[in-house]
């Protein structure tokens, strides 16, 4: 019996009392343990986020309509939101209009993406920013997460520390239970050195 929750190209899914937005399934990363390189395929919570094409500002705003219910909105699909960093922000300037808060799942690596800062854009769209830290050092990162960028590391913790003075809430994340990861050592990275809270999650589950 599927248990699939509609068909492919989910733009707009809800998982308890949160909106979440799928913008691309592009990414900057390779993550080893990614259910998009596992072979399991483009699904979270049963939805299928696999798009055929990048969905329109209009697409997104269709999507987002009736946001009554949902107490907050979060930009995290099978890909990485910054990338569409145009649509993202207009977006989120729909979604402040409407009232309610804003939040960003990231890998942290806009500002290695886009050669420049982007986190001022931040400041009064988005509310919370929760960043993919994944490690607790460089060696452990390039293993895990195969960035294109041997630098990658530094432009991710860098981030963090740029995005805490636009954003009210800044969260370092890292998955549990992957081999090499330390989830002590990065919670002491995040809490101690970038300045910011930590939270372990778990590799299924959407937060
Ligand atoms: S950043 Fe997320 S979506 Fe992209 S490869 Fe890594 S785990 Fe997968």
């Amino acid at each position: 019996m599927t248990r699939q929750k509609g068909p492919p190209g989910r733009v707009v899914y809800p998982i308890g009392n949160r909106l979440y937005v799928n913008l691309t399934n592009g990414c900057s990363l390779k993550c080893s343990f990614c259910f998009k390189n596992t072979g399991q395929g483009p699904q979270v919570d049963d939805y299928d986020l696999t798009l055929e094409r990048q969905p329109s500002p209009t697409d997104i705003r269709k999507g987002l309509a009736d946001l009554e219910g949902y107490e907050e909105v979060v930009f995290c699909g099978f890909g990485e939101p910054t990338l569409r960093l145009p649509t993202m922000l207009e977006i989120a300037e729909f979604i402040q209009r409407k009232g309610k808060p804003v939040r960003l799942n990231t890998d942290g690596l806009a500002n290695r993406v886009f050669r420049r800062d982007v986190t001022p854009q931040l400041a009064g769209r988005v509310d919370r920013v929760s960043v993919s830290l994944n490690a607790q050092d460089a060696e452990t990162y390039n293993r895990l997460c195969r960035p294109p960028w041997p630098d990658a590391f530094d432009y991710l913790q860098d981030f963090i520390r740029k995005a805490r003075e636009h954003v009210e809430q800044v969260t370092a994340t890292a998955v549990e239970g992957l081999e090499g990861v330390d989830i002590e050592a990065c919670r002491r990275l995040a809490e101690e050195e970038l300045g910011v809270e930590f939270r372990p999650r778990q590799l299924d589950r959407v937060g």
